[in-house]
């Protein structure tokens, strides 16, 4: 279903949103107060507008309580950056996300009311670090403090046994969510869907556990 997103800030991240937003066939409202930013994103979305997103009057103009969605990618600005979120927030707009530079900045977000925090860098480190560090781990991603998805290249030690015989669950407390096989996504695999060396098994749970499958299961 097509719905309509709007992104604040158009630096690296925000231009990558909106690009990314637009190629999967929704609307897109890219907003910058730079007119270079937004001339240079014109191309890639569904609007884009020169606004200082710390301008009630402009963000009523430009209908932004009706997006399903907005991210406040505004970088170095922090006070920027919570102010347009803290109107975003009385404006009513449903899910507001919004980039973090640091852990006083993202307290703030918390406290007033940010859906979703994020931090680009960091998360996109520790998933590159995940993937340096392990020859089977190909993807990473953080959950929360405890728990995670990752992609895992299918050893010997597991090709050629169905789900059912590997049993992950109960000898690892993980789940196994899908299976990728080449350009294929299985992703409700069965019980006696088979492995095979090289595939790669997108396993979800508690951290410990799912290290202790990379050492021991696999
Ligand atoms: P990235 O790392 O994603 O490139 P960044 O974290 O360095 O970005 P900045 O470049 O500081 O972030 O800011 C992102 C964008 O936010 C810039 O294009 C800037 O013009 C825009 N911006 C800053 N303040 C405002 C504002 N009040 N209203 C709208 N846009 C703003």
């Amino acid at each position: 279903m097509k719905k309509q997103f709007a992104v604040i800030g158009l630096g690296r991240f925000g231009s990558s949103v909106c690009k990314e937003l637009f190629k999967l066939g929704h609307e897109v409202l890219a907003i910058d107060i730079s007119e270079d930013k937004v001339n240079d994103i014109t191309n890639y979305v569904t609007h884009a507008a020169i606004t200082n997103a710390t301008d009630e009057k402009a963000l009523n103009t430009l209908g932004i309580r009706n997006f399903d969605q907005v991210v406040v990618a505004i970088g170095d600005d922090i006070q920027s950056s919570i102010l347009c979120t803290l109107l975003l927030k009385e404006m009513g707009v449903k899910k507001i996300w919004v980039k973090a530079q640091n852990y006083y900045h993202h307290r703030v977000l918390e406290k007033i009311g940010a859906d979703r925090i994020v931090h680009p860098e960091q998360d996109m480190g520790i998933r590159i670090a995940q993937h340096i560090a392990s020859e089977k781990i190909i993807d990473y991603i953080e959950l929360s403090e405890d728990h995670s998805i990752v992609e895992l290249i299918a050893t010997e030690k597991v090709a050629d046994q169905t789900l059912a015989q590997l049993d992950v669950r109960a000898k690892f407390g993980c789940t196994i969510l899908g299976i990728k096989r080449g350009e294929d996504v299985n992703i409700s695999p069965l019980p006696d869907d088979l492995i095979l060396k090289s595939d790669v098994l997108i396993v979800i749970g508690h951290k410990n556990d799912l290290k202790r499958f990379e050492d021991e299961g696999m």
